[in-house]
Order: structure tokens, then sequence, then C-alpha cells
């Protein structure tokens, strides 16, 4: 018998995990029967996302240095660090302007009241930072020794770390030359590992939906409901209808084509809520799929799972007019301004783990003076905000990586 594509085979796991997750749900959180599903879902989701962890790191480190070394080699490092930028803080500035609209047309905090939250609030403690404070630790992270940030698994400082070994593997030219070969061939065998884990990538993301349904919190989630549509739209919004509009003037690429060779990414972004655990499969899809070229794709797909992060500042922006609803506060033009700059500095610094967004958020609220607390009240919705989110950051990479492509050639 002929399996289904791996394609299918994933969409497939989606739509049994939320099948089974849902049925779960209506049998009652507490069922023998829930209570031990779920347990095989935390079981298998985790160790689906170890795998992922496991080639990350080395992926990361290896794809940037002979992305780099490559581009440089042509010549084009210059064209691909402007144009990936541009195209990073364009469609950021897009998703911010989006979310800042949608939250003023529908008023999503009218009609609650704080009071309502006052006990979620109290029992949290927000840590307070201040942008200077957040900018100052996100500058103090990028360099860090490279052995402890491979170690630790933190993907911005090993980008850096990698970036000025693949410049300095170019500028020494020949003498080098042996160790690029190394590092192009320790890639391909990575690259490989990732091909294996691609197998289980359906049960993975079956188990993963299982557990987010499972756990959800139906009765606040209700309260919320309106704010938690807003925002889903959005996001879908952007996704849907704004990046491939983009895609298509930039590249002329129909977005049937571009969903066909990106949905292994996105439905693993949505299942995972982390762009770098995603990212293997990012860079697959891109590579193998878009038909992007190597060097390109190596280049842009990393930088962007930890930089570019459409979704977050779309959610981080409309989440501040939320709060500010709440509170009953009417933000000026002005602050909006700040909202606007400081959802694209902390969607920046976010790294792409699940709930990364949620933290630096506080930043956001506490630039316009609004109680950093108040995330307290989007905690419980923001693992499922987080899935859409994460898809729609992990899309912009994609369509980042074939944009840059199409800038550089010309
Ligand atoms: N989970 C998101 C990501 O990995 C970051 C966030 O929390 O917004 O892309």
């Amino acid at each position: 018998m002929k399996l289904p594509t791996l394609n299918t085979q994933i969409l497939l796991g989606a739509l049994f995990g939320i099948i089974i997750g849902l049925a779960l749900l209506a049998m009652g959180k507490t069922a023998p029967i829930t209570q031990s599903s779920l347990y095989v879902a935390n079981l298998l989701g985790t160790l689906f996302i170890d795998l992922l962890k496991m080639v990350l790191v080395p992926l990361v480190f290896r794809s940037i240095v002979v992305g780099v070394a490559n581009l440089q080699a042509y010549q084009q490092i210059h064209r691909v660090w402007i144009s990936t930028l541009g195209f990073f803080a364009f469609s950021m500035a897009i998703a911010i302007v989006l979310g800042l609209v949608a939250a003023h047309i529908f008023k999503a905090g009218q009609g609650l009241h704080l009071d309502m939250f006052q006990q979620a609030m109290s029992n949290f403690e927000a840590k307070q930072q201040s942008v200077a404070e957040f900018f100052a630790q996100f500058l103090h992270g990028l360099f860090m020794n490279p052995v402890a940030a491979l170690a630790q698994g933190n993907v911005l400082a090993v980008v850096v770390f990698a970036l000025f070994l693949g410049i300095a593997l170019v500028i020494g030219g020949e003498r080098y030359r042996n160790i690029l070969t190394l590092l192009q061939e320790l890639l391909e065998i990575v690259m490989q590992m990732v091909r294996w884990i691609m197998v289980i990538t359906p049960f993975g993301i079956m188990a993963l939906l299982v557990k987010l349904i499972v756990s959800q919190e139906l009765a606040l989630l209700s309260s919320l409901s309106k704010f938690v549509a807003v925002v889903m739209g959005t996001l879908l919004v952007h996704g849907v209808i704004v990046l491939p509009l983009i895609l298509y003037v930039m590249t002329g690429m129909q977005p049937l084509t571009f969903w066909r060779g990106a949905r292994e990414a996105l439905v693993t972004a949505f299942a995972t809520s982390s762009s770098s655990a995603t990212l293997p499969i990012t860079l697959r899809c891109v590579e193998h799929n878009l038909h992007v070229r190597k060097e390109i794709a190596q280049f842009v797909a990393p930088l962007g799972a930890t930089i570019n992060m459409d979704g977050t500042a779309l959610y981080e922006a409309a989440a501040a007019l939320f709060v500010a609803n709440l509170v009953g506060i009417e933000l000026n033009l002005v602050q909006q301004l700040i909202v606007f700059f400081t959802a694209m500095i902390s969607a920046i610094g976010a790294p792409g783990i699940p709930s990364a967004g949620m933290v630096t958020m506080v930043m956001v609220l506490q630039s316009v003076g609004l109680p950093a607390e108040a995330i307290a009240i989007l905690l419980p919705v923001d693992r499922l905000i987080d899935t859409l989110r994460t898809a729609v950051n992990v899309e912009g990479d994609m369509v980042g990586s074939l944009v840059v492509q199409k800038l550089v050639k010309k």
C-alpha cells in the first residue's frame, strides 16, 4: 500500500489531533481516558520537540556560517543584508499597523472591567523592565562565549557568532577552505537527521495539538473570546492576505504554490508555538519545496526565526490597546506611535520559543504607562494565540527568503 505524502500525513496528524483533543475535552478533563491520553500526548509531543531542539543549534550554527561564506564569495552580502533587514522591518511594520487598526475598530476590551481580573492580577508579579533596560539586555545578549551559547541553546548569540565566523572564513580565503568544506558536510549530515525527524512529525503534531486543546481553560476563554477572535482574525488577515500579496507583487509567486511548499513548516509552527524549534523544517521547506538558493535560505531563515516576528508584533500592539481599553485609558497618537516602536523592538527581541512574546510585552505596556500586571489577564489565552502568531512568524521568514532571493537577483 502506498502511504500518503508527508504533507498529507502532517495535515492528517493536525486534523486528528484537533478531533481527538475536542473529544477528550467533551469527556471531561478528569476522566481516566483523558488523563492517560494526555500522558501519552505529553510524552510524544515532548519527544518531538526534543528531537527538533537536538538538531537546532548545530543546524543554525552551520547554516549561517556556510550561508554567509557562500554569499560573501559571490560578493552579494551587502545586498542580502539590506534586503533582509529591510523586508523584516517592512513586514513587521505592516503587521503592527494592522493590529492597531483592528484593535480600534473592534474595541475588544470594552464592556469588560479591570476588577473582574483583580485576583489574577494581584497574584501575578510582572518583572518590570523599561525600554532602555530591555535594549541594554538585548545588546548584552548578542555577544556571548560561543561554547556557552551553543551549550545553552541561545539561538541569537549563536547566530551572531556564526556571522562573524562566516565572514572570517571568507576573508581567510583559500587558507580556510577545508574548514568551510567540513562545515558544509556537517550541515548536510544534520539535514539528513532532519529528514528522519520528519517521519515522526505527523505524530508529534497530533500529540501537541491534543495536549493544547485539552489544557484550555474554557471559562476564561469565554470572557476573553472577543479579544481572542479579533487577534486571531487579524493574524489570519496578515497571513492569508497581506503576506501572500507582498509575495505575489514582489516575486510573482501564486499563493497556492507558496502554501503547498510552506505548509509543513506552517503546521509545525502552529503545533509547537516555537519558530526556533520549527527552523529545521522551515529550512527544508524553503530550500527543497520553494527552491530558494541554499546560501540565501541558510542566511535569511535562521536570522528570521530569531528576529522577524510579524505575528508577535501584531499581537503585542493589539494587546496593548486591549489593556488600555480595560483600564479605561484612551491612548493618543503619540502614545500609539510609542506602542508601534516598542512592539517592534520587543518582537525582535523575543526569542522564538513558546510565550516569549508575552514576556517581552511587559515593556510595551510600561512604555505608555499601562499596568504590567495586566498581562496576567492574557496569560490563560496566550498559548492559544501563540499557535497562529508563531505560524505567521514562520510564514514571514519563508516569504522573506523568497523576496530577498528576488531582490538580490535584480
Ligand atoms: N512563540 C513565538 C515564536 O516562537 C514567539 C512569541 O511568543 O510570540 O515565534
